[in-house]
């Protein structure tokens, strides 16, 4: 508000500003409080004030006047009584209120005034005293009851106060032109003190607003995901849980899905993380574009989004829906010079079909991302009853795996690699098996993963490995070991140590050891993979890369590792005489190992077919049913003594 003149400056003074609806509104909360106690005590001493002139003055000053004074000061209270319990106005109303009060106030103040003045000629020196008294204890409670509504206050001094002064001065006597100037000070005074309470109350809202503000700020930052200005995690539960009270209330359904990039580690560890940001950035801005009303998303963290659809129809709208996010992020993003392509695999579950409780989608969308990054990344993975099994089948596996006597009930079975040329095999893969009572045999694909989510991994590794071990210190020293580790084995440097301890002192000399780790763990974490790998070289072991061709490692990442094998997984060779794809790239894989002076061993040659073509293509490591099951540790011996006489041709 400008405070250029004095007229302006009188103006701001007396005027009920709108500028402010939270002024307005507290300024009617604190005047509401106090005026019904204003009207009571004026009622009171308007009586009193009657009652010592009954007898002196007329009884419709007496009387009638007072009864219709209290009357409309009860109508007041009243009214103010009532809109207490109504609760807050808004903002216009609260003004209209204060306006109307301020003109009434005036309204009564003259009223009463007017009719104390008019008692004064009537009595004696001892009634005029009261009545001088009476109006100033009046007028001052007043004063104070109407000091959050400026205006109001100072009319009421204006009229009541002036008035006071004015009058007992102009009557010449003695006592009430000293109590009128008495009056004057005091009322002088009071309104100073009350204006600067006034200022003091004005601040204290303002500040009380500024605080709402900030909170208010940081809620909404609270809620936003710093890089992408998406709704964040936090943001995206509480508008999942409320989406499925939605749901839930009016029997719709809804539809959340987990949204995860496929090759964002691998952007950001070749271009760095300012231009990983600068993707992800991009990412939230498509998916900004895709939310609306029905449509909530969110940055979980990382390279993760999650989204939540509603009313979209029926089960194939929803499906179709996530097709087109997933869509949207599978066009290039341009980086200032650098053109990038990724896709995005989405885990979709719908609710209430497939996921009972709330608490339950996050989770279920996140398993149906887990196995659509397996099974086919890239797409829409929708959590279906095959899922819901797995789910309670690993749930049965979590659950026997932690009260097991693992030592005692996982063994190994070896299957030879061989050297086809020779006939002789070169090493023995280590695969785990773990027979449960309850259970029966469990496969390692079903319980290693289960292992490696709940964290008992690494026993089962080191209880592998020794047995493992235990057997090979007996094997011909031309026979080796090849050993499988999970990712999780190799996720720190002190979980590799008792690893590398193991071998030291199992007496098997390291060189005769591979240890196989498979393509998606090098995906997840080159760089500790890298370090992993490196340790292991140095202890004299050789790093197979496992399953190569199921991943989507890029060229450089792998060159980037310290290997000495590749295994070639079984999908590119079962049936391989009859695909010319499969033939291409494992011809491909051959000639790539041999650039790179990799051994390279093909998996899962079941037929003479496959072998026949194999062999053409230039393999000669492989492994597989044709050649050997996996067998119990106390078959080797005695299958060893079969294949001696190659092995002992072996150059
Ligand atoms: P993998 O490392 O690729 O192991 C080869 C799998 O293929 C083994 O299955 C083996 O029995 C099977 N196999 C070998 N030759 C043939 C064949 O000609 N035809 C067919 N159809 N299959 C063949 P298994 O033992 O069920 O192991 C499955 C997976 O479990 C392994 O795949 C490996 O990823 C994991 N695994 C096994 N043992 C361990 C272990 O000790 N530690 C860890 N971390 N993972 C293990
Ligand atoms: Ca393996
Ligand atoms: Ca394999």
């Amino acid at each position: 508000m400008p405070t250029a003149g004095p007229i302006a400056r009188l103006r701001e003074l007396v005027s009920v500003t709108s500028a402010e609806p939270a002024l307005l509104k507290a300024q009617y909360r604190a005047f509401a409080g106090q005026l019904p106690l204003m009207y009571v005590v004026l009622a009171a001493n308007t009586w009193l004030l009657a009652s010592t002139h009954i007898g002196h003055a007329p009884a419709w000053l007496t009387v009638a006047v007072p009864v219709l004074l209290t009357m409309a000061a009860a109508a007041r209270c009243t009214h103010w009584y009532r809109r207490r319990g109504k609760g807050a106005p808004d903002a216009a109303e609260a003004q209209r209120a204060l306006r109307w009060t301020g003109r009434l106030a005036l309204a009564m103040a003259l009223a009463f005034t007017l009719w104390a003045l008019a008692l004064y000629p009537y009595g004696d020196a001892w009634t005029r005293s009261h009545v001088a008294f009476y109006l100033a204890t009046t007028s001052l409670v007043i004063l104070l009851c109407m000091m959050h509504v400026r205006p109001a206050m100072l009319s009421v001094a204006l009229v009541f106060n002036g008035g006071f002064v004015l009058f007992f001065a102009l009557t010449g006597q003695a006592t009430f032109v000293a109590m009128a100037a008495a009056m004057a000070t005091m009322t002088l005074v009071f309104i100073y003190t009350l204006l600067r309470q006034y200022r003091r109350f004005t601040d204290l809202v303002g500040e009380r607003l500024r605080a709402e503000r900030l909170g208010a700020e940081n809620l909404r930052l609270a809620n936003l995901d710093s890089l992408t200005r998406l709704p964040n995690r936090r943001a995206f539960f509480t508008a999942l849980s409320r989406a499925c009270e939605r749901a839930d209330q009016r029997r719709t359904r809804l539809a959340v899905g987990i949204i995860d990039l496929d090759g964002f580690k691998p952007i950001n560890d070749l271009h760095g993380h300012a231009a990983g940001d600068r993707l992800l950035k991009q990412v939230g801005k498509r998916l900004a574009q895709l939310a609306d009303a029905h449509v909530h998303l969110a940055r979980l963290g990382g390279d993760e989004f999650a989204m939540i659809a509603e009313d979209l129809g029926d089960d194939e709208a929803y499906v179709a829906f996530a097709r087109q996010v997933c869509a949207r992020l599978r066009e290039p993003f341009q980086l200032q010079d650098l053109s990038l392509h990724v896709t995005a695999t989405m885990g979709l579950v719908l609710y209430p079909d497939l996921a009972g409780h709330a608490e339950d989608l996050y989770e279920r969308a996140d398993y149906a991302l887990y196995h659509g990054k397996r099974e086919h990344r890239g797409g829409v993975s929708l959590f279906s009853a095959d899922h819901h099994r797995r789910i309670q089948h690993e749930a049965a596996i979590e659950q026997a795996l932690r009260n097991a006597d693992l030592e005692a009930q996982l063994t190994v079975a070896f299957q030879p690699i061989m050297c086809v040329a020779s006939g002789a095999p070169l090493a023995f893969e280590a695969l785990a098996r773990w027979c449960h009572p309850k259970l029966g045999q469990v496969p390692p694909a079903d319980f290693i993963p289960v292992a490696e989510r709940t964290g008992l991994v690494h026993r089962v590794t080191r209880i592998l490995l020794a047995k493992a071990l235990a057997e090979a210190v007996h094997w011909p020293e031309a026979v080796g070991l090849s050993f499988n580790l999970s990712m999780h084995d190799l996720g720190s440097a002190e979980d590799l140590s008792g690893l590398l301890e193991l071998i030291r002192a199992s007496g098997v000399h390291p060189a005769r050891i591979d240890m196989e780790i498979t393509e998606t763990a090098i995906l997840n974490d080159t760089a500790q993979m890298q370090r992993a790998a490196g340790l292991l070289r140095g202890l004299g072991c050789g790093v197979s890369l496992d399953d190569f061709g199921t991943g989507f490692s890029s060229l450089s990442q792998l060159l980037a590792l310290p290997l000495t094998k590749i295994k070639i997984d079984r999908r590119f060779v079962t049936g391989i005489q009859d695909k010319p794809t499969s033939m291409k790239i494992v011809r491909s894989l051959l000639a790539l190992s041999r650039d790179m002076e990799l051994g390279c061993v093909i998996e899962g040659v079941e037929t003479a077919d496959e072998l026949a073509v194999l062999q053409e293509l230039g393999g000669n490591l492989m492994q597989g049913y044709l050649f050997a099951r996996p067998m119990p540790p106390e078959a080797v011996a005695g299958w060893l003594r079969h294949s001696l006489p190659a092995l002992a041709a072996r150059p």
